[in-house]
């Protein structure tokens, strides 16, 4: 459960055991009362005093067990699950050139994925909220949802960011630094808005859906345009005080080194990010010879030296500050996702490599690793389970507001 969360929208107690009723039964997919109290150990009063607030408010539904799993005497057990035909949420995932749009039922069902192709990879903040519009209409209009039905949207940006006050202090996606888009979600977009940074989403889909199941301490490092990453401690994502925490990608690996695109000089992004390469692996030759990581993963293979150069000392840089991740935080498992190009095997492997030299030896066995060539729609996907969490908060206390009223 999302407990920072819940805390910043000010849950009182009753609430607080609502949402986590909720959180149970959503784990459960189909769960009786009585197994509730027992896996939130409370009684059975107050578990069937919070169900009933759910069901009033339509949030979770009675179905029928199964006959095997009825035992009481004959009659059909009574269970509970999310009633997906509640709200409709969209998780939106602004990359550098295209908007990626996932559309969820109430139990995160997939309703539909879209994918908006955007012009410019940077623009005003207002533009790019009108962009943001634009893709989850579309997206509506090709899966034939009425966009009235959206109860929220959930939207992932490169960058640093304060999550619960939607306050950006900058992104690479944005032209204008320090923008606050509540007005601007409250202006343009027609449900409730939430922002947060694209590499905690990743973090939360791969705490929900992959390789972080059931983890309560990893980390997600993704590798694109730019480094981002995403910290996972005691089971909940770490943001930090400001929202600018967990910047893996501007580590600086060199004192005085290249200029980032955040405006400072020596970050790991800076040596290791797509434009850097292009950059490294472009000296001396016409503009134009690479235009993305494939070509130079391309040109690699084909016996270019530069290019196989640039990927190798990439590797061992990016390897050598994933030893100090480790050496930080002594994670349990270490995801690394890339979207596109895919990992390729020897410079994952000098990568690797570097990261066993620079850890911290112990007689215990390092973290797991995985390596994950991230299918686009994780970010998405992580975007709209955070959006579920988020409108779940949200209807619990409206619900809790009409209740005390
Ligand atoms: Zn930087």
């Amino acid at each position: 459960m999302d407990t920072q969360s819940a805390q910043a929208f000010d849950l009182d107690a009753r609430d607080t055991t609502r949402l986590r009723v909720l959180q149970c039964i959503r784990a459960g997919g189909a769960i009786s009362r009585t197994d509730i109290a027992r896996d939130l150990d409370s009684s059975p009063a107050t578990v069937t005093s919070a169900c009933g607030a759910l069901l009033d408010a339509g949030m979770i539904r009675e179905v029928k067990a199964a006959p095997s799993e009825s035992v009481q005497r004959g009659r059909p057990r009574v269970m509970l699950e999310v009633n997906a035909d509640a709200f409709a949420v969209a998780g939106v995932k602004v990359a550098r050139r295209a908007i990626h749009v996932m559309l969820v039922d109430f139990k995160g069902g997939e309703i539909g994925t879209y994918l908006h192709v955007l012009k410019q990879s940077c623009m005003p903040a207002r533009a790019l909220t009108h962009e943001v519009r634009r893709a989850v209409e579309l997206a509506c209009a090709q899966s034939g949802l009425d966009m009235g039905i959206l109860a929220g949207i959930a939207l992932g940006l490169p960058g640093f960011m304060h999550a619960d006050s939607a306050f950006m202090h900058w992104s690479s996606s944005v032209e204008e630094r320090n923008v606050d888009f509540r007005p601007l979600f409250q202006e343009v977009l027609p449900c409730p808005t939430f922002l947060d940074n694209d590499a905690n989403l990743v973090a939360k889909a791969e705490h929900l859906f992959g390789a972080g199941r059931g983890l309560r301490n990893f980390l997600v490092v993704t590798i694109e345009h730019g480094v981002g990453m995403g910290i996972v401690l005691g089971g909940e994502l770490y943001r930090g005080e400001r929202g600018c925490g967990a910047e893996f990608g501007h580590v600086k690996v060199q004192f005085e080194g290249a200029v980032c695109q955040c405006g400072q000089r020596g970050c790991l992004e800076a040596y290791v990010g797509e434009y850097a390469l292009i950059r490294d692996a472009s000296v001396g030759r016409q503009s134009d010879v690479h235009k993305s990581l494939q070509d130079i993963l391309d040109a690699a293979r084909s016996g270019d030296a530069l290019s196989h150069e640039v990927l190798e000392r990439a590797s061992q840089i990016l390897g050598v500050a994933l030893a100090s991740l480790v050496n930080l935080f002594d994670p349990e498992h270490i995801v690394l996702a890339r979207s596109r190009p895919k990992f390729d095997n020897p410079y994952t492997d000098a990568m690797l490599d570097a990261l066993q030299r620079n850890t911290v030896q112990v007689d215990a066995p390092l973290p797991g690793i995985t390596v994950r060539n991230l299918d686009e729609t994780m970010w998405a996907k992580g975007a709209a389970a955070h959006g579920i969490e988020m409108v779940s908060i949200l209807k619990i206390r409206e619900r809790g507001a009409v209740d005390a009223a």
